[in-house]
């Protein structure tokens, strides 16, 4: 039997129009009117992308969007002076900058600059902090987007067995802390780890946010478990024409739906999730902010 595809594309969708829902209400009972302010420093074309995303759909569910797009060179003290002056507008809820940044900028002072409580993505030290001590923080997306889709298939989690191959900051520890706290065994395999397949055939569940195009392959796979895969790699097809790509995870669907329970596609499956978690997010912080009962 073939897995169940997760649809991550249909999820998001139904959690865009439930927040469409919250912003509405927000407004109608508190006059309040949560605010996304998105900085882009430089033209990297994949963040201009990314951002284009974002403020479309910031507006679509009826927020206020705040776009700043900065020059590639400008200074560190210019964007601290931004975050600053974003950090004390009350209009603005959330405060995202879109990483990376150029060289002459210094990213984790940037990111510690956020106003915690503004901090929408979840980078900051004290979201990572409040997260690992199982407090309220402010989760990043692509994880949370994961977690839900987890809870979506699955249900109660306890005493599954995680693994979660990869362990940066913004996906594999964070995603982590959050099977942790649902009562998951999780191990956090990278790429000292030794007989990676032998570890990922124990899991349950296993998160792939490696980087690297279609690494995991089926035998990697428990049989019936649940796969997502957070990768997003850009690889050569030469055979939809000279010079094109397509985009691939770092799990081989083909093989590994052949052996799961249920997978996420690439794409389709974890990255709508990501923007859709952000507008959440803004929501919750809006409502924090305004000390009023937080969306469940
Ligand atoms: P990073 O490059 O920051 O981290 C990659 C992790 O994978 C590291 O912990 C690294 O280990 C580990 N790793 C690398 N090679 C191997 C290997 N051969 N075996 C085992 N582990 C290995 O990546 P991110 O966490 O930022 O992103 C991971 C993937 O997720 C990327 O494809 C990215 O594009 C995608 N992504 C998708 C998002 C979405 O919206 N869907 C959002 C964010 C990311 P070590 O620490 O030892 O170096």
């Amino acid at each position: 039997m073939t897995a169940e595809i997760i649809d991550g594309k249909a999820f998001a969708a139904g959690l865009r129009a439930q927040v469409g829902e919250e912003v509405a209400a927000l407004k109608a009972r508190h006059g309040l009117k949560p605010g996304l302010a998105v900085v882009l420093v430089g033209e990297d074309p994949a963040s201009q992308v990314y951002v284009r995303n974002k403020a479309r759909q910031t507006v679509e569910v009826g927020m206020a969007s705040f776009e700043h797009r900065l020059d590639v060179a400008t200074p560190q003290a210019e964007l601290l002076a931004l975050v600053e002056r974003l950090n004390r507008d009350p209009e603005v809820h959330g405060i995202l900058v879109q990483l990376p940044l150029p060289d002459q900028i210094d990213t984790a002072k940037v990111l510690d600059a956020i106003d915690p409580a503004k901090d929408v993505d979840g980078f900051h030290v004290i979201n990572a902090g409040l997260l690992a001590t199982g407090q309220k923080a402010m989760v990043p997306c692509t994880p949370l987007g994961c977690y839900m889709l987890l809870k979506e298939r699955i249900g109660d989690l306890s005493g599954l067995e995680a693994v979660v191959v990869g362990r940066s900051n913004i996906v594999g520890k964070p995603m982590a802390q959050l099977l942790l706290q649902a009562n998951c065994t999780v191990t956090v395999a990278h790429s000292r780890t030794r007989d990676l397949p032998g570890v990922c055939r124990r899991a349950d569940i296993l998160v792939a946010a490696v980087g690297r195009p279609e690494m995991v392959r089926g035998d990697w796979v428990k049989p019936g478990a649940t796969v997502i895969d957070v990768g997003i790699n850009r690889i050569p097809a030469p055979e939809r024409g000279e010079g094109k790509h397509r985009l691939v995870g770092d799990v081989a669907f083909e093989e590994a739906r052949e052996v799961a329970g249920a997978i996420t596609p690439v794409p389709g499956g974890v990255g709508p999730m990501t923007i859709a978690c952000l507008l959440a997010n803004t929501v919750t912080a809006a409502c924090r902010a305004h000390g009023v009962d937080e969306p469940k």
